[in-house]
């Protein structure tokens, strides 16, 4: 790492570009406690550079033919995997995740905009049987126009890749604002586009806080809208959005279920049913943080998973399994649900050991909880799971289904007619069966009820980004 240039300027119109404004912003290491970079608070002034950039990126992008648009996102993909080791590096400096762990999130990046990069010659519209038959109707599939992508910080390049591929797949432009807390890797994604062949305004960065974000989510130029980030602001981007009479893809938060029945293999499944809630030190939107038992197999549940927990390893080297959180404030924001779980009653069952340095809070398991409470209502986005009963299949059902989130849930059973009968009635964007936080490029992602709406990844992403011309061709009269 001693030798990496960190690069923190905004990406517009085919460059970098310091910021102009007086405020910037403090990037630091979450591992360390450290303090990395400066980066700049994009200004509504340079916002609207950057929708300008993309007016003229998103002409110069729908002048490349379909093939050619393949050949540079398969560049860009190819590109990603070769920069590979310093992406992930600058992504495990500014998140705090192992190496090992970003490496894999990086190849990730990289799998999502090659899974694209076929989209284009694959994209068209259709030919519609008409009544007169002097008259041709057909469908054009046209680009949406310039995307606004506003991004997390708990999976900063992954999420900004699988944005930004799936609308320029559609042909559309892109303005991207990172989290204030992860912009690096964003900015390399946009320069390394431009390396591979993106035309100039094509693909845009603008690094900054929340004001930057409402400053794109108003520009009335900005044809879509795409948010992954908490329910609360997710619904000021959408009433931004709505002011301008704009559509907007929201991906928010969750407080998914993992249903574990008594017929299923604890010792076997203990692993992956408590990395489902503690993976990305717990900051993944879909974390099986609510795990809810049967009531026959809650002890043994619970000793299993004290054990697992007790052995997690916490740390930032290469081959720790559990990472800080991203910052202070949000280590004490989940340090105080904790506290409140307490005195509301819960009981700590379960709890590991953490480094001294850095942005740490030890995985903690709690029990002696009721569906009431805040800590199995709201969205801890940390190492937190509550473990609570249930006594049949209706009552799994009831519970799993009783929150205002919608985005993930996981059932654990030997029986294949409950795991179809559970994956039917759970409310939720996806489910997994006997796995935990499986992901595929080619699998659509995204939630139900607060959790958000509209779906990326998978064939459906692209969709999102692109809306459908209907053209009548009849011949000339007198022909
Ligand atoms: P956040 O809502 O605080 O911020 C998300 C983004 O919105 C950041 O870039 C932020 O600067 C920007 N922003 C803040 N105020 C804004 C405003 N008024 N207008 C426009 N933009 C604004 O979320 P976070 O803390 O960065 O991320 C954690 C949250 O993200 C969790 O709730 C998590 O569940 C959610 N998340 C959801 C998914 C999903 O796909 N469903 C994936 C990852 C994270």
């Amino acid at each position: 790492m001693n030798d990496m240039r960190i690069e923190s300027d905004h990406f517009m119109a085919g460059e970098r570009k310091a910021g102009v404004g007086n405020a910037t912003l403090q990037l630091y290491s979450p591992a360390t406690g450290e303090a990395i970079a400066a980066a700049p608070i994009g200004t509504p002034d340079e916002v609207a550079a950057a929708v300008t950039d993309a007016e003229d990126g998103l002409r110069a992008w729908s002048a490349f033919s379909a093939e050619e648009k393949e050949r540079v996102l398969f560049a860009m993909a190819t590109a990603i995997d070769a920069h590979g080791e310093r992406l992930a590096e600058m992504e495990s400096l500014n998140t705090g995740k192992s190496m090992g762990i970003a490496r894999e999130e990086i190849a990730g990046a990289a799998s999502v905009i090659r899974f694209y990069a076929g989209y284009p010659t694959k994209h068209h519209g259709a030919q519609i049987p008409t009544s007169d038959p002097g008259t041709l109707c057909y469908t054009i599939r046209e680009p949406i126009g310039v995307v606004g992508a506003i991004t997390p910080w708990n999976y900063p390049l992954v999420i900004a890749a699988g944005k930004v591929a799936g609308a320029l797949a559609a042909g559309c432009s892109v303005v991207v604002k990172p989290a204030p807390e992860t912009p690096l890797t964003t900015i390399e994604l946009a320069a390394i586009g431009v390396d591979a062949g993106l035309p100039p305004g094509a693909l845009n960065v603008v690094v900054g806080d929340g004001s930057t974000g409402a400053a794109l989510s108003s520009d009335p130029r900005v044809g879509k809208l795409t948010f992954t980030g908490s329910t609360a602001t997710g619904r000021k981007v959408l009433l931004a959005a709505a002011a301008n009479g704009r559509p907007a893809i929201m991906e928010l938060g969750g407080k998914s279920p993992n249903i574990v029945f008594a017929d299923v293999d604890l010792p076997a499944a203990i692993d992956k049913i408590v990395m489902g809630a503690f993976a990305n030190g717990g900051q993944e939107c879909c974390a099986g943080a609510r795990v809810l038992v049967e009531g026959s197999a809650f002890e043994e549940f619970v000793e299993l998973a004290r054990e697992r927990i007790g052995s997690l390893r916490c740390g930032a080297t290469d081959d720790d399994e559990i990472g800080p959180l991203i910052t202070e404030r949000h280590l004490e924001r989940v340090s105080g649900f904790v506290e409140r779980a307490l005195t509301d009653g819960a009981i700590v069952a379960g709890r590991g050991e953490i480094p001294e340095k850095g942005f740490f809070y030890p995985p903690t398991m709690l029990t002696n909880v009721t569906e009431e409470m805040e800590i199995c209502r709201s969205e801890i986005f940390g190492p937190v799971l509550t473990v609570d009963r249930f006594e049949d299949e209706d009552d799994a059902i009831r519970m799993g289904n009783d929150t205002q989130y919608g985005l993930a849930a996981g059932i654990w059973t030997s029986s294949i007619g409950r795991s179809i009968r559970l994956a039917r009635e759970l409310d939720a964007g996806l489910v997994w069966v006997n796995s935990y936080l499986a992901g595929e490029a080619a699998a659509p992602f995204g939630g139900n009820k607060a959790s958000g709406f509209g779906r990326e990844l998978g064939l459906e992403g692209p969709e999102e980004f692109s809306q459908t011309k209907v053209v009548y061709v009849t011949a000339p009269p007198g022909s």
